[in-house]
């Protein structure tokens, strides 16, 4: 794999670039393989990788049905953060977000992680209450957060409405290290270094069925043939249900479509990113200049990667009471993804009743902040066939069991 540095731009400089190699090889499924990841979005990927980086495994497949990073991992809106009130919640996160600070130094490709901080807006007495105990139990997790007054609040972000017509800003959960970063790249970043262990990425690759025998995988039925595979990993976000139907066992979750759109690029105006949970709306503002806004989730049960009139409606009006200034501002795109979202709002890492085959999902409306560090967890239980210390708490048997992590106000609405 080509080194990706300022040598080589000039050196390609020389022959009209023509010189870059491709920056993962397109592959053609082997008969099998040690491991058998489901899924290229950025968990799955990230899990992978891990596998090759920290265990030594390489003879991987990460099977995708469509495009490498379209689903969920190309779609959200990049919000990184990690001010969750549980402490299994705080400790996946955080070590997900401190890894972000270093990937693109770890990868050599830029995945344009951007510490700008993260607010997310207290706006009744109820949230004010809520967001203060997070932030004391941030300070005992060793998570860096702090809860901020309106008139901070103002400081850090001029262009919002703090007196609200219907809800002033009584204060913030303030996250100064918390940020963006950029989807596509975290999904081409990881895939590129998995390629360049070895590992072969097959597109437009579906799982249409899963064999077992005596109570372990034996290999997955694809669009492109049959695969062998000594373990497995499913790694579907919205579509975990289906796959594991194939694998004979049911999840609890449920899949939704969430949306976000984007509005023409404008100046400068917003460096920081702001949540808005009651009025429920929240914005950044891209690189682009674009400002980045998501929506909530349907209210019911689907797979449609669209977003429906009356969202976009219920979050423009919320986030122009709260910036009245993108009044006049024209949306470009908006789009939907498929979330996969659990009773308690936290995901799952997981065995499963297969005896080699284990479970990533349950990421919810929050899950591209989480690539990282749910990666290197998801790895390290494939490759031992135990879950460490960041995965033991978010088995899928803590549903039967009563052992909730309830993130319904980190993660319920924010993303
Ligand atoms: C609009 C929106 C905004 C969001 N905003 C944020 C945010 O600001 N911050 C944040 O942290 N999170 C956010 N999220 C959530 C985040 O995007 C997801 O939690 C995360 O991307 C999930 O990654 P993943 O790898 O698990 O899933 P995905 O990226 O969806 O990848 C799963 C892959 O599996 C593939 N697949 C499915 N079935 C099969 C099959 N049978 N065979 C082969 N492949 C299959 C799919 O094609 C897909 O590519 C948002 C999500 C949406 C939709």
């Amino acid at each position: 794999m080509k080194r990706y540095s300022a040598f080589a731009i000039a050196r390609e400089a020389l022959t009209n670039h023509l010189g870059w190699g491709r920056a993962w090889q397109a592959a053609t499924p082997k008969a099998s393989y040690d491991v058998i990841i489901v899924g290229a979005g950025g968990h799955g990927l990230a899990t992978a990788y891990y596998l090759g980086k920290n265990h030594g495994i390489t003879n991987v497949a990460i099977l995708e049905k469509g495009w490498l990073g379209g689903g969920n991992t190309g779609r959200n809106t990049t919000i990184i953060r990690s001010n969750y009130l549980q402490d299994p919640s705080a400790a996946i996160y955080e070590k997900s977000r401190s890894l972000y600070e270093t990937l693109s130094q770890d990868f050599n490709y830029n995945v344009m992680f951007s510490p700008r901080g993260v607010m997310m807006l207290a706006q009744t007495h109820h949230e004010v209450r809520g967001y203060q105990r997070t932030a004391h139990a941030n300070a005992l997790q060793n998570v860096s957060t702090e809860f901020i007054t309106p008139a901070r609040v103002k400081e850090l972000c001029p262009i919002l409405n703090i007196d609200g017509p219907r809800y002033p800003v009584l204060g913030a959960l303030w996250q100064a290290r918390g940020g963006t970063g950029r989807h596509d790249a975290v999904a081409w970043g990881y895939a590129r270094a998995c390629s360049a262990m070895g590992m072969d990425i097959l597109q437009q690759c579906e799982v249409t069925g899963v064999r077992s025998e005596g109570g372990h995988v034996t290999g997955v039925e694809t669009s492109k043939g049959p695969i062998a595979c000594k373990k497995m990993g499913i790694v579907v976000a919205g579509h975990s249900g289906q796959v594991a139907d194939m694998a004979g066992f049911r999840l609890p979750v449920e899949a939704v479509a969430l949306q976000a759109l984007v509005s023409e690029p404008i100046k400068p105006c917003m460096d920081v990113v702001v949540m808005a949970n009651t009025v429920h709306g929240y914005m950044s503002q891209s690189d682009k200049g674009e400002m980045v806004i998501g929506g909530g989730t349907d209210g019911y049960n689907n797979y449609t990667q669209r977003g429906s009139f009356h969202h976009i409606e219920e979050t423009v009006r919320a986030l122009i009471e709260t910036f009245p200034m993108i009044s006049r501002l024209k949306m470009l795109r908006q789009w939907g993804g498929i979330v996969d979202i659990t009773g308690d709002r936290s995901p799952i890492i997981s065995k499963t009743p297969l005896e080699n085959c284990y479970v990533n999902c349950g990421w919810g409306t929050g899950g591209f902040k989480a690539i990282p560090g749910s990666g290197w967890a998801t790895a390290q239980m494939v490759a031992r066939g135990e879950p460490g210390p960041l995965a033991e708490e978010f088995s899928m048997y803590r549903f039967r069991e009563g052992k909730f992590i309830d993130e319904s106000v980190a993660a319920g609405v924010a993303h």
